[in-house]
């Protein structure tokens, strides 16, 4: 087999700051270089997009504001599929990972959970160079402080239209399309202890007002508040690491990305994780000082899955809660307590890790912080992630109410596809939830919106055992060069051989059948039982937890040895066969009825079928797309979709 060599991207610094980017006119200007700007700017230049890329500081593209760390269950799959459709995340998680592991090993291929944790500059290094290696893209500095807006046009004077960008410090710049990404910028305020401040992350401001302010006041989008933390980074040597559980990473890495069949990170050069836990000294310390910690006060909706210290306390007093310690770099000497995300003030924050085994004579390098920012409720985009009143403003990441890199980049991708694909005059395109996470992501945020920060779960994909990580390539790097645009020949060529390979593979598996009694002899595997036909095929055989592919290739090399290479995604393909044969069917039902339009100018308070005055309000509040979207609305009955499915068809 061919051992892929990942590359770091050549840097090419002829499309940084271009000194004559304000007379020039652009098909995308995205605004912000997090997760989701830096994803969104790629995938408009791979679809053909002449795009610019305006963040606050450059040394700041890429950044990891939080947990030096890509991946995990449910967010696995996202990386996967950004991987899939050229995005640069998983590549970029391959260069800098430090410790490689697949979480939820316990439970079925499905919902195994890839994660790393990174050297976080390893990890922002790949993206700037990847950035500045990428075609028909530009780099500037600044800030933007408005969206240059008009009417859409005579027919449609409630709609506006986005044409460009104002800066901060004078000077506009036109394009056809803006993707904002501001992440936890918009009205940003960070918190410690009593203190509150203006900013976006410690050490950036906020975004200008006057960007809240077109998004509030004139174009009349709906904007909620949600909150967040980060805990305070730890000095490495003056951690006791003899009194917490060593955690080791898989003993050989597995890459995120499709073009990768290894990491830069050799098995031997990985780092460790440590786990302690809390103790009541902890709980002491949060519940004595909670009345001098502003952030944990306020109403605001914080992420209920990654809750600061303070909240796991409040919440569930006398439960012992786990910190891991993890590195933050191959040669930093910080470690990143993770679980320990706290708002109170530093002397206090001293005071608790010092309650943790481990961490008794511990230092702080960084205190810990909240932050609390405003985002764009998304019922109000399209699932091409277009504000629906707007034409040409697509919004991506925190900003529309998600946490987490993943989801953020995800979004990115999608909506800078969708940026790129309009302004080059193409039709906008939708990812369904049938075929992966991402379209499970956008299609939860524009059907029904969040009221906490969202973040993905094996379990909102009702089709999981068909969205799996390891086929991701499959399900999108296809659909991604021939119909989307955004994926490379050469990703697309190597994508055609594995299907070729796979499926050449599973249909020799098909054809060769015995009985039991012989697969036993010819794989020495005594746990084959008898059948009713007692007959069994290659892919039935597989399905036994003792039987791998290598034993059949053994067993029958002429027949198998050339497939040697895909022997971990044949043993999944059995294994889930006929689940999927199951769904595939159902999706086929499904994806029929989902995709069907719904007309974005049908009055629903009117409409002349019988829908009761609640399923009106609902379908007039959310405006959903696609009669799939309606499907899944909280409040709208079988009934009320089969009246809608018959008015729709009936004037069509
Ligand atoms: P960001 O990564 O925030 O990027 C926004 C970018 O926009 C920045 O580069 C900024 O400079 C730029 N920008 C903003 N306004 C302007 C403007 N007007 N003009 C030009 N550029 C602008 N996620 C978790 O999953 N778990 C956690 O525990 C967690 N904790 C967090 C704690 C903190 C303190 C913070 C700040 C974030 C935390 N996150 C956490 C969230 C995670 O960092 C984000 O989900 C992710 O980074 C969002 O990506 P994004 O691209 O939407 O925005």
């Amino acid at each position: 087999m061919l051992r892929r060599i990942l590359r770091f991207p050549k840097t090419c610094f002829t499309c940084s700051i271009a000194s004559n980017v304000h007379t020039q006119h652009y098909d995308v200007i995205v605004v912000g270089g997090g997760h989701a700007g830096t994803e969104a700017v790629a995938a408009a230049s791979r679809v053909g997009a002449k795009t610019l890329l305006i963040t606050q500081k450059m040394q700041t593209i890429g950044v990891l504001s939080c947990n030096p760390s890509v991946g995990g269950v449910g967010k696995g799959h996202l990386v996967k599929e950004i991987d899939a459709l050229d995005g640069v995340m998983g590549r970029a998680g391959d260069w800098a990972g430090i410790h490689f592991s697949i979480l939820n090993r316990s439970k079925g291929p499905a919902v195994w959970g890839p994660r790393a944790q990174l050297d976080r500059q390893r990890y922002k290094d790949f993206i700037q160079s990847e950035l500045l290696s990428t075609p028909r893209v530009t780099i500037l500095e600044g800030s933007v402080q408005d969206l240059l807006l008009t009417v859409a046009g005579p027919e449609k004077p409630e709609r506006h239209k986005v044409y460009g960008i104002r800066l901060a410090h004078g000077g506009e710049i036109h394009s056809h399309s803006v993707v904002l990404t501001t992440g936890t910028f918009l009205s940003g305020a960070l918190f410690m202890g009593q203190n509150m401040s203006p900013g976006g992350r410690m050490g950036d401001p906020p975004s200008c007002a006057g960007l809240s302010n077109s998004l509030k006041e004139v174009l009349g989008l709906k904007i909620g508040r949600l909150r967040t933390g980060t805990p305070p980074r730890i000095i490495k040597n003056t951690i006791d690491f003899s009194l917490t559980v060593i955690r080791l990473p898989d003993s050989s890495p597995t890459p995120f990305s499709f073009i990768n069949t290894n990491t830069h990170c050799k098995s031997e050069e990985q780092l460790p994780c440590y786990l302690t836990f809390t103790t009541p000294g902890v709980e002491k310390v949060v519940k004595d000082s909670s009345h001098l910690n502003s952030h944990i006060q306020q109403d605001t909706k914080g992420p209920r899955y990654c809750p600061s210290i303070e909240s796991k306390v409040l919440r569930f007093p006398g439960r012992q809660h786990q910190v891991w310690l993890e590195p933050e770099g191959l040669t930093s000497d910080l470690m990143y307590p993770q679980g320990l995300s706290m708002t109170m003030s530093p002397e206090k924050q001293l005071c608790l890790i010092r309650e943790i085994p481990g961490l008794q004579r511990a230092k702080i390098h960084t205190p810990g912080y909240g932050v609390q920012y405003d985002f764009v409720c998304p019922t109000q985009l399209f699932p091409w992630l277009e504000v629906k009143s707007t034409q040409g403003l697509f919004l991506a990441g925190q900003i529309n109410g998600t946490t987490g890199y993943e989801e953020a980049a995800a979004q990115g991708l999608w909506a800078g596809v969708n940026a790129g694909r309009t302004s080059l005059s193409m039709p906008p395109l939708s990812l369904s939830r049938t075929e992966s996470y991402i379209g499970v992501l956008i299609d939860d945020l524009v059907g029904r919106g969040v009221t906490e920060p969202y973040r993905m779960f094996t379990s909102r994909a009702e089709f999981r055992t068909s969205l799996r990580p390891d086929n991701a390539d499959l399900r999108l790097t296809l659909r991604g060069f021939e119909e989307i645009g955004c994926v490379s020949e050469q990703r697309y060529n190597e994508a055609l051989r594995v299907q070729a390979g796979l499926n050449e593979a599973l249909s020799t598996l098909q054809s060769i059948s015995l009985s039991a009694a012989r697969w036993r002899d010819r794989l020495g595997v005594v746990s084959i039982s008898e059948t009713k036909s007692s007959i069994l095929n290659g892919v039935e055989v597989l399905q036994y937890k003792d039987v791998s592919f290598q034993m059949l290739a053994y067993a029958f090399p002429e027949l198998f040895g050339l497939y040697l290479e895909f022997s971990e995604r044949l043993k999944v393909e059995a294994l889930y066969r006929p689940h999927c044969d199951k769904q595939r069917r159902e999706m086929k039902r499904m994806q029929a009825e989902e995709s069907l339009s719904l007309p974005q100018d049908i009055d629903y308070l009117t409409l002349p079928v019988s829908l009761s005055q609640e399923v009106r309000e609902i379908l007039d509040a959310m405006r959903p797309s696609t009669l799939g979207a309606a499907t899944r609305l909280p409040g709208i009955t079988p009934a009320a979709i089969v009246h809608l499915f018959n008015y729709v068809h009936r004037n069509k």
